[in-house]
Order: C-alpha cells, then sequence, then structure tokens
C-alpha cells in the first residue's frame, strides 16, 4: 500500500518516501533561484557555485531567458517533427555558426546527442570509411562521463554505474584518458571515432596534458577516424571559449551540446557535425518527439546569442583564473590540487582530511552550494554571470568551511559543521 502524505509531511519527506534511491542530494530543500543566488524554504540564501552542473551557466531565472520561454509558451511549445515550424531553422544556423559546424540535430539530454553522436559515428563508418557491417568500433577514455543509459554505462570505467545494468552494447574500446600512445595502439582499420571531452567533468575535473587534444585530432584525421568532442559540460563558455576544444585549435568531426544549451530553463541538447557525418541520416533514421520543439529552439537561440552578448566566455577565463588563483592562496594543507579550466574547477581533497563531501556539507553552512564528486574533489563551477566579488566570498567560505571541519574533528563525538 502506498503511504498517503499527512498535511504535515515536508516536501522531502515524500520525495524519500515516494521517490527511488538513485541521489543523495545535501540537506537543502531550494524553493526559489535568481541569478548566482538559491533560496531554501527557511528563507536562507546560498551562493550557487555548482549550477545544476553547468547547465545554469545564465544564472536562475535570466530575465531574458524567461521572457523568450513565456512568450514562446503562449505561442507555439510543441509539434514534433512531423511539421516544420519557424523557430528551428534559426536556432540551428545560429547552432553551426557557433560551432564551426555545418549540420546540428536537436535532442533534449546531454545522454540523448551522445547517443545521436554514435548513431552517426556507427553510420558513417559503414557508409563512408567502409567498415564491415557489425564491426564497428568506437573509441572512449577511461573516466568518461556521457550520460546513463544502458549504451553509455556500458562503455563507463566506474564500476557502480555499470553494476547490474548489462548486458551492454559491443564496440567500445577504452583506454586512458590524456595517453595519445595509447589512444593510436587503440585504432584499427574498424575504428570509427574517438569519444572524448575536453575536460573529464564528473571524473573530477581532469584536465588532460597540453597538445593532447591536438594530437587526438592529428592521429583521428591520419587513421580515417571521426575526433567526437563530448562538450555538454565543457561546451558554451564554461571553459573560457565557446568550446574548450578551441584552446588547442581543434575542430573536430563532430560534438555534443547540453546542459547550458536550455538556458538552465529546459532540456535542450545537440550533435553537430560536419556535412559528411550527418549525411548519413535519411528520414526516419533517428528522432526525437520533443527534439527540436519550437520552445526549446527559441530558448536555445536566446542561450547562444546572450552567451555572446554578455561576453560570458572572457568573463569564464579571467574568474577562473581570480577562483583558482584564491584557492590556491587558502594554501590550506588539505587541498591537495586545484585544477580547471575558466569556471570548471575541481579541488582535490586529501582524504585524511575528510570526504569531499564533509567539505560540501560544512560549506552549505557557509551559504555556498556545491557538490562532491567522486569522494574527494569538490567542484566549483558557479553560473558564468557571477561577480568577482562574489567569487572572492567563495574562496573565503570555502576556508571558513575547512576551518569548521577542522574544528569538528578536534571535538570528538561532534559531527563536522
Ligand atoms: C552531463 C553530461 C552528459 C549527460 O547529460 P544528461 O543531460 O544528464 O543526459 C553527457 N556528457 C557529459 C560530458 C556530461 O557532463
Amino acid at each position: 500500500m502506498v503511504p498517503t502524505a499527512s498535511p504535515t509531511s515536508s516536501a522531502r519527506d515524500l520525495e524519500q518516501r515516494h521517490g527511488a534511491r538513485n541521489y543523495h542530494p545535501l540537506p537543502v530543500t531550494l524553493v526559489r533561484g535568481e541569478g548566482v543566488f538559491l533560496w531554501d524554504d527557511q528563507g536562507r540564501r546560498y551562493l550557487d557555485m555548482m549550477s545544476a552542473y553547468s547547465a545554469v551557466s545564465f544564472g536562475h531565472s535570466h530575465p531574458t531567458l524567461v521572457q523568450v520561454l513565456t512568450e514562446q509558451a503562449g505561442r507555439l511549445a510543441v509539434t514534433s517533427r512531423a511539421f516544420h515550424t519557424d523557430r528551428l531553422g534559426p536556432f540551428l544556423a545560429r547552432l553551426c555558426r557557433d560551432t564551426g559546424m555545418e549540420r546540428a540535430l536537436p535532442m533534449n539530454t546531454g545522454a540523448e546527442a551522445v547517443e545521436t553522436a554514435l548513431k552517426a559515428a556507427r553510420k558513417w563508418g559503414y557508409k563512408i570509411k567502409g567498415v564491415p557491417e557489425g564491426q564497428a568500433r568506437i573509441v572512449v577514455a577511461e573516466g568518461n562521463f556521457a550520460g546513463r543509459t544502458t549504451t553509455i554505462v556500458g562503455f563507463s570505467s566506474e564500476a557502480q554505474y555499470r553494476d547490474g545494468f548489462g548486458p551492454f552494447a559491443p564496440g567500445f574500446v577504452s583506454v586512458p584518458y590524456g595517453d595519445i600512445a595509447a589512444l593510436e595502439r587503440a585504432l584499427t582499420p574498424e575504428t570509427v571515432a574517438f569519444l572524448v571531452e575536453p575536460i573529464q567533468g564528473e571524473a573530477g575535473i581532469v584536465v588532460p596534458p597540453p597538445g593532447y587534444l591536438r594530437a587526438a585530432r592529428e592521429l583521428c584525421t591520419r587513421h580515417n577516424v571521426l575526433l567526437i568532442c563530448d562538450e555538454v559540460q565543457t561546451g558554451l563558455g564554461r571553459t573560457g571559449r565557446v568550446l574548450a576544444c578551441q584552446h588547442e585549435g581543434v575542430v573536430p568531426d563532430g560534438l555534443t551540446l547540453g546542459k547550458a544549451l536550455g538556458g538552465g530553463l529546459l532540456p535542450v541538447s545537440a550533435f553537430c557535425a560536419r556535412e559528411e557525418v550527418m549525411g548519413v541520416f535519411r528520414p526516419g533514421d533517428h528522432g526525437s518527439t520533443f527534439g527540436g520543439n519550437p520552445l526549446g529552439a527559441a530558448v536555445g537561440l536566446a542561450a547562444l546569442e546572450l552567451l555572446e552578448r554578455e561576453g560570458l566566455c572572457e568573463r569564464a577565463l579571467h574568474l577562473g583564473e581570480r577562483l583558482m588563483s584564491g584557492l590556491r592562496a587558502l594554501r590550506h594543507p588539505a587541498l591537495q590540487q586545484v585544477r580547471g579550466r575558466g569556471l570548471l574547477v575541481g579541488v582535490e581533497i586529501d582524504p585524511a582530511f575528510a570526504h569531499a563531501r564533509t567539505v560540501c556539507e560544512a560549506l552549505l553552512h557557509e551559504g555556498v552550494l556545491s557538490k562532491d564528486t567522486h569522494d574527494t574533489v569538490v567542484r566549483f563551477a558557479p553560473p558564468l554571470t557571477v561577480s568577482a566579488g562574489q567569487i572572492d566570498e567563495a574562496v573565503q567560505a570555502f576556508g571558513r568551511a575547512l576551518a569548521a571541519v577542522e574544528a569538528g574533528q578536534r571535538r570528538p563525538g561532534r559531527k563536522a559543521a
């Protein structure tokens, strides 16, 4: 029997009782967001240093985006791709202009964009490269995160993401991230693509050695293998350029975008590619009921325009430097490494000091929201609209949070923060 809610049940109790236990949220219930701030049900204000894993790069409820959303919602929201709409073309044109690609295929979530890339790469392999049917291989990097579909978790190197979800799709091989010699050894005549994140986000903001992406580009060109950059998290200004691969002057054959593409309001994603790659799709090959809907297209176009108009790439670049140098200047012995690019920053916490989650809980008490990844990393990825002063506040709060964790450890029996 499903228990019924008493009038006094809090939203969090209901979530815990009726939801699947596939997340372990920090103990805070958010009710409102505006710009870089979030408010909880007690009226407490927090600085958002997480921005929904980059989905809220423009800040919460950006007035321009909310206006486009509400106007478009009142006019035409969803039609399916059975018909043309006046919103899709302009969105795709802008996407291609901003990414340097020739065609774009709109989906909703990042995982769907990656699935689209995998299908395109395989079909390109069979129809253009001439790989024998059923033999296509796609190389991925260890530590990858590309979503949660059964195919995608099948090539994850994270045991928990796979545990209990097999059997998995064949045709994937994994090589160490950042190791160009390993990539070269993995390429065979059947290899159709190398799928790679320019910086690994979920793995803990892992930055590859300089020149890695450029060398991968050269290898892929030489072996007639598609280079597909998964820029779902790193794209759209997060690292200080529209695309993170642009830091090395790399033009991939295809790339995936998501997260920030929906302006923090809707799920909007896309696979963008050169003509030769996207050209393999025929009517009926692939699709999505909601993909490319006029509401998502209008918001996506507005988001791309905003990225340029507000100069958010440049902001991310110099505020990211400020954030990283501020964190390093804390000179706290528990901070083993501060790394990242632009406003995608990871702080490696000495596991002997505390679990990264403990630090995030202490940070929550200091009014700053962040999230641990892989037990030892605290990530900082605020909206790109954050100010220099707010960056400094976050750094100071982080210093206080570390001190609070230490103080908690000095008093046995008392939990940190
Ligand atoms: C988040 C993410 C995805 C998956 O996006 P969803 O919208 O959660 O499906 C894919 N690739 C990368 C690099 C991501 O960070």
